[in-house]
């Protein structure tokens, strides 16, 4: 259980301190040789962001959550403490798009190797594989393809390579997936989206299922030996979080954990909203195309069934006939805002493109085949009826 405030504050309360005192010098010794369990520094530990992350952890039934300042940091903080100079990460293209540069740029030239598969055909991914991958990364419902990963194919096939299943769990969040039944070990996620409370707050979570065995991976095989079940979790706090620095502020941690508690009226709501704007795009005579996990005909339907229950939730994306077309219909749109983010309680649109892929390298936008057709739309929780009449005038001029 989550801990309860000394005065019985129904809401956790926000812990703004960068210190905490202790009574003796053997106690803060005890702190940071820890023998004696206390926040020393919140870089490290605070317990706002405590509570943050032991509601997670009791909401995924996970063994460890550790939380940190974005998505990003998370994801950074993962690959670090799994991956040495020379390990490689068998990676999907079809991610969001800083996550694929983090992987493309910043951690190539620092000696980790991408090796890019089709997480569609998970058999191409298994041939990526060999003594030297230490992770396989992608998102179950990625953005914006809105394709969904067959996780029974894929971890069967990668079961016996001892390589870490680590996916974004974003899109998919605890509410409507158990990623640790379909045999992710290390979730990520971007508490940023459906978590912080309807786009408030930017922050990351890692999640350890518990079960991978620790003793396969060279860079925590000898933590393994004393720390066993704890290994990853441990690095990730002790070391990676400590001397890289990116942790979530309590403030921030707050708001998220407010956010937990509104998580699945806000994403059903969301979800009822995204369909029915789905179901209305189609009929649209402007539309070419409109992709959405939950509509019958989709090719992932049947897999967004099996994992999220049919509820794919608020993000959709719909293809126009050109990137003129599209910034003429955005440029058109009163309700709907302009702006990058997803899962916030107001709707947002973008043209992916021209944006978030915009500093793509040729050589990867070829991989994702990305359409300059293509609108994002992140629905939120307005009046369905609202967002119709929105997107009804700003098409049909
Ligand atoms: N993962 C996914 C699926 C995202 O959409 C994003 C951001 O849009 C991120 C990770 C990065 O998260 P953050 O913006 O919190 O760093």
């Amino acid at each position: 259980a989550t801990r309860n405030d000394v005065h019985g504050a129904i809401q956790y309360p926000i812990y703004a301190t960068s210190a905490y005192e202790f009574d003796t010098a053997e106690d803060i010794e005890g702190a940071f040789k820890n023998t004696r369990p206390a926040f020393a520094y919140s870089r490290s530990g605070n317990p706002t962001v405590d509570f943050f992350e032991t509601r997670v952890k009791n909401i995924t039934g996970a063994q460890h959550v550790v939380a940190f300042a974005s998505g990003m940091a998370a994801t950074t903080a993962a690959v670090m403490c799994l991956c040495q100079a020379g390990d490689n990460i068998v990676l999907s293209p079809k991610m969001f798009g800083n996550t694929v540069m983090l992987f493309a740029d910043t951690l190539r030239s620092m000696g980790v190797e991408v090796r890019l598969a089709d997480f569609t055909r998970p058999q191409t991914v298994l041939e990526q594989i060999d003594h030297r991958t230490r992770m396989i990364f992608f998102e179950v419902l990625n953005n914006p393809f809105l394709e969904i990963v067959d996780l029974d194919q894929l971890s069967s096939l990668t079961a016996a390579t001892n390589v870490v299943l680590c996916a974004d769990t974003t899109l998919t969040p605890p509410n409507v997936f158990d990623a640790a039944r379909w045999g992710i070990h290390i979730s990520i996620m971007s508490s940023t989206k459906y978590i912080s409370d309807g786009g408030v707050s930017v922050g990351g979570l890692v999640i350890d299922h518990g079960t991978f065995e620790w003793t396969a991976v060279p860079a925590l095989s000898a933590l393994a030996q004393q720390q066993g079940k704890n290994a990853f979790a441990f690095k990730l706090r002790k070391e990676i979080l400590r001397n890289t620095g990116g942790c979530l502020s309590p403030f921030n941690a707050f708001l998220q954990s407010l956010g937990l508690e509104t998580l699945s009226l806000r994403f059903q709501r969301m979800t009822d909203n995204a369909l029915q704007l789905a179901h209305w795009l189609e009929k649209h005579p402007a539309v070419k195309q409109v992709n959405y996990p939950a509509l019958p005909h989709s090719p992932y339907y049947r897999l967004c069934q099996q994992y999220m229950n049919e509820k794919a939730g608020g993000l959709l994306t719909f293809e126009l006939e050109s990137q003129k077309h599209c910034f003429a219909v955005m440029n058109r749109l009163k309700l709907i805002k302009r702006a990058t983010n997803i899962s916030d309680n107001r709707s947002l649109i973008i043209h992916p493109f021209s944006t978030i892929y915009a500093d793509f390298p040729p050589e990867l936008l070829k991989e994702i085949n990305l359409s300059e057709g293509l609108l994002r739309l992140s629905v939120g929780i307005e009046e369905v009826e609202d967002l119709i009449e929105d997107l009804s005038q700003a098409l049909q001029a």
